[in-house]
């Protein structure tokens, strides 16, 4: 299954190496990484509990895999400036502590 056109992988490779992220594997050393095909959510919470919030602030972020260790690392796709609303998001996520005051 794909989920992102090549046009996009190419967006996102290209904001990646254009903030920095070009060294290698922290873990093994190994220079090749592959794009995870698809987009994560990080929620998060204002503090710990046992309650899971549903549809409360999240981090929407991409991944990137080492080909010899499977290290994951994860990028905000707000901080790459490819968050095609990001101004939005921006908003929603600087709502959320103003409720909780
Ligand atoms: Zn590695």
């Amino acid at each position: 299954m794909v989920n992102m056109n090549s046009q996009e992988r190419n967006k996102i490779i290209q904001a990646l190496e254009n903030h920095g992220a070009r060294l290698p594997c922290p873990r093994c050393g190994n220079n090749n990484f592959s794009l995870i095909d698809g987009y994560f959510n990080h929620s998060f919470q204002p503090q710990i509990s046992n309650n899971v919030i549903i549809g409360g602030p999240s981090i929407p972020s991409v991944a990137v895999v080492c080909n010899r260790c499977g290290f994951l690392s994860y990028h905000a796709v707000g901080a790459l400036g490819i968050l095609p609303t990001q101004t939005q998001n921006n908003e929603q996520i600087q709502q959320e502590p103003k409720a909780n005051n």
